[in-house]
């Protein structure tokens, strides 16, 4: 039976909490690990997401590698326990004690997102001594069509270099002496669930492969990054994203040779699910076309809504005899800013002050965007086998 259908495990604890369920995060891993199957495959989990320490013992225990964007993301992985051998560091902008830092540890790879980055990398290598690897990582120029600002493989956007940079980069690639070329990243954006835009990122990652093998450069590494969406809209009845269609598209269509190993670096996917964010009504304030639903949760624990006017499934828990929608909220959490609302113009069940709320599907870009604005205080996390 679901935690949620009993609300009495919350009524006592002070909200806003995070609940995150721990079966079902095993479930999914599990489940994850399963649709990829056998074979030169591995998946990095991707930090960002979600980066609560009882999740990424969870992550490590599966034995998943970790897909860093910060210094302290490679900090927090090694802390955690991740083999160094296991953890990749990208991002546009890494500053160079944060480069030093991944040096510092031995990491498995950089993945480089300019040429300048590469020059960096290339000179920091030498002072330092230390052995540096690093991938390619290309902008293929595909839609992924989702929100845009998580979009993140167009021509226009920051991340990686061009199609046309990469003529650039081969004679550079060639001159270097400290830092080691291992192969190639990809990453379109997020929350993608139109699986026909990964078939073009394999379209384009074959081309580049094909191009970068004329050079006569060994690619060992492929990496194809994240980005495969959830059900926001039915977080029960879907829990586990759609991880065979994902993972078949790249096994069947991606021209992988015999001594390359496939890279997977999976966010939203493995963590969504699996939490949400936990509020009390405050008020219930009537207006001309709607009601005011005022929680105590706001964009200061999940800003997804307010950033990407993002939908998150929101379930009464307090009234679970009238299933049936019946009146119309917006429901706004407690910020001075006219964007801090979850949803608007809501049918849900007739709600009163001090029903307990779960704003679902939060587990992923939730906690980690946790800010003070206001003064607030950061929402503690709760897990599911706490209550045992
Ligand atoms: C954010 C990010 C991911 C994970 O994306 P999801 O949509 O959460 O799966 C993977 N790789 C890189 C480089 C990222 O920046």
């Amino acid at each position: 039976m679901s935690i949620y259908t009993n609300v009495d495990h919350f009524r006592s604890i002070e909200t806003p909490f995070y609940y995150y369920d721990v079966a079902l995060l095993q479930k999914t891993i599990r489940r994850a690990q399963e649709a990829l199957g056998k074979g030169p495959y591995q998946i990095h989990y991707a930090f960002k997401a979600n980066s609560n320490r009882r999740i990424l013992n969870e992550v490590l225990s599966f034995g998943l590698g970790a897909d860093c964007v910060s210094g302290n993301e490679v900090n927090r992985a090694i802390e955690t326990g991740f083999d160094p051998n296991h953890i990749l560091f990208a991002g546009v902008g890494k500053t160079d004690k944060e480069i030093k830092m991944g040096l510092e540890h031995e990491i498995f790879a950089f993945n480089v997102e300019s040429l300048q980055e590469l020059k960096v990398l290339e000179q920091l290598s030498g002072v330092t001594g230390k052995k540096i690897r690093f991938a390619l990582r290309i902008n293929p120029n595909v839609d992924a069509e989702t929100h845009e600002y998580i979009t993140t493989g167009k021509r226009d956007n920051k991340f990686g270099i061009t199609l046309e940079e990469l003529n650039l980069a081969i004679p550079l690639i060639k001159s270097l002496e400290h830092a080691k070329f291992i192969g190639i990243h990809f990453h379109i954006g997020s929350q993608i669930m139109d699986l026909s835009k990964f078939k073009e990122l394999v379209d384009r990652c074959n081309e580049v492969q094909r191009l970068l093998l004329d050079y006569s450069f060994e690619l060992p590494h492929i990496n194809v990054g994240g980005g495969l969406g959830i059900d926001y809209d039915q977080p029960e009845a879907n829990s586990i994203a759609n991880f065979k269609g994902y993972f078949d598209c790249f096994k069947k269509n991606l021209v992988l040779l015999p001594n390359q190993t496939l890279h997977f670096e999976l966010g939203r996917s493995l963590v969504a699910q699996c939490g949400s964010l936990i509020a009390r009504v405050l008020y219930i304030k009537p207006a001309e076309q709607t009601s005011f639903m005022i929680l105590d949760a706001g964009m200061t624990e999940l800003i997804r809504p307010a950033l990407y006017r993002s939908f998150h499934f929101i379930e009464n828990l307090s009234s679970h005899e009238s299933h049936e929608g019946s009146v119309v909220y917006d429901v706004v959490g407690p910020i001075c800013e006219t964007s801090d609302a979850f949803a608007r113009s809501l049918l849900l069940p007739e709600t009163k002050r001090g029903d307990i709320l779960a704003i679902r599907s939060a587990g992923a870009y939730g906690e980690v965007m946790a800010s003070q604005y206001n003064l607030r205080k950061i929402a503690p996390s709760i897990f599911s086998d706490d209550f045992k």
